[in-house]
């Protein structure tokens, strides 16, 4: 599954919110599959209505979510770039997720530690933003020494364009800025791949308010809102210890009481579960049958075999073709035997590029 690392200065909420994630996976468990990978690893269930839907009009036996890889990645604290505390650790833990959720303190509470003085959401955001830079600057740098002698000497083309581009990064990171925010080409991004920049990777925001703000938001909110506009970054605005709440009650009833007293419609975690996965730039396809109704998450732009693969490496080698029918269609007709009499189910090959909802069926050879 593709991870999605937590990151906030300390006592802002990150584990609050990791605890919500990992007891609503410990709770789905009871149902099918359980993961406990590590004590700071989580497996989430991505919601997805459709899933639901497609479920009602197959009954099928079991309904088996897609999951994302929650990590909690405790302990950034000012100066981590420079090797304080255990902080290189803790930023080598980042450049192994694929997103980033940055959990920003947007409450007051005099009984909760803070060590950086009245509530600022901006400069919090900004010492951890500072660290990654640094961290970065860091990787450029030792790269383009690398580079430096092949692009300057030789007439090698691809060194000279790669310690451009190197050059460039250096330049954005020493003015404070974050490299997703370089605008560089496809081009242009094989060139640092390797480095696994930490401040590439994509960015949401969740500020962590009180009760009251949890559906209006507070000034606080509303300066990190301000504050990343330019980033096009989306900000989640929820109460942590609500979701933790909510999560460690047992029954959908209770859940659903719990969220009418606070007028909430559904947990907030799902917001952010579904953001994170647009954020991963992902979609998703459907298996459905009598014996499962299956969500599968491919990257956007796959082709049928390489989605087949998803379900197991042996339907991308051995592909012949897939039925496919749109997600409006199955829900329009209400089942595949009628999508298929009025037209609905298409033949596609190996070209196909999977849609966003597909409902697919793979024909392989073993
Ligand atoms: P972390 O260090 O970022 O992992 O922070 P924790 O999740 O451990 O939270 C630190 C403290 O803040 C704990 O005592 C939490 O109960 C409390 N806390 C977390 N979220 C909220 C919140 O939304 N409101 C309030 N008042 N306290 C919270």
């Amino acid at each position: 599954a593709l991870q999605v690392g937590i990151v906030g200065l300390p006592n802002v909420g990150k584990s609050t919110l990791f605890n919500a994630v990992s007891i609503s996976a410990k709770a789905q468990a009871s149902n099918y599959r359980f993961c406990t990978i590590d004590p700071n690893v989580g497996l989430v269930d991505v919601p997805d209505e459709r899933m639901k839907k497609l479920a009602e009009l197959v009954n099928p036996n079991r309904i088996v979510p897609t999951q994302l890889e929650i990590v909690d990645i405790a302990g950034l604290v000012k100066g981590a770039s420079k090797g304080e505390g255990l902080g290189n650790k803790f930023l080598g833990n980042i450049r192994e997720v694929d997103a980033i959720i940055h959990v920003i303190r947007c409450f007051e509470d005099e009984n909760v530690l803070r060590e950086e003085g009245a509530i600022n959401p901006v400069s919090d955001k900004e010492i951890i933003d500072t660290e990654l830079q640094l961290k970065d600057l860091e990787s450029v740098e030792k790269k383009m020494q690398k580079v430096e002698k092949q692009a300057r000497v030789g007439s090698d083309a691809k060194a000279k364009a790669e310690f451009e581009v190197l050059t460039r990064c250096k330049e954005h990171l020493e003015k404070g800025k974050s490299i997703r925010g370089l605008g560089l080409s496809k081009e242009e991004k094989l060139a640092i791949e390797d480095l696994c920049l930490l401040t590439e990777k994509p960015v949401l925001y969740v500020a962590n308010v009180d009760e009251a703000s949890m559906h209006t938001g507070n000034k606080y909110s509303e300066a990190l809102i301000a504050n990343v506009k330019d980033e096009g970054a989306e900000v989640i605005i929820m109460n942590n210890s609500i979701e933790a709440q909510i999560a460690e009650l047992e029954t959908e009833d209770d859940k659903a009481m719990f969220m009418d007293e606070y007028k909430m419609t559904e947990p907030a975690l799902h917001r952010l579960i579904r953001s994170a996965y647009k954020l991963l730039n992902l979609d998703t396809y459907f298996t459905a049958g009598v014996q499962e109704v299956r969500a599968w998450t491919i990257h956007k732009g796959w082709k049928a075999p390489q989605a087949a693969s998803v379900i197991h490496t042996d339907f991308e080698k051995g592909f012949i073709k897939a039925e496919v029918i749109a997600y409006n269609d199955f829900v329009k007709y209400g089942s595949e035997s009628a999508c298929r009499d009025n037209g609905k189910l298409r033949i596609e090959g190996k070209e196909y590029i999977v849609q966003d909802g597909d409902v697919m069926h793979f024909r392989f050879n073993v």
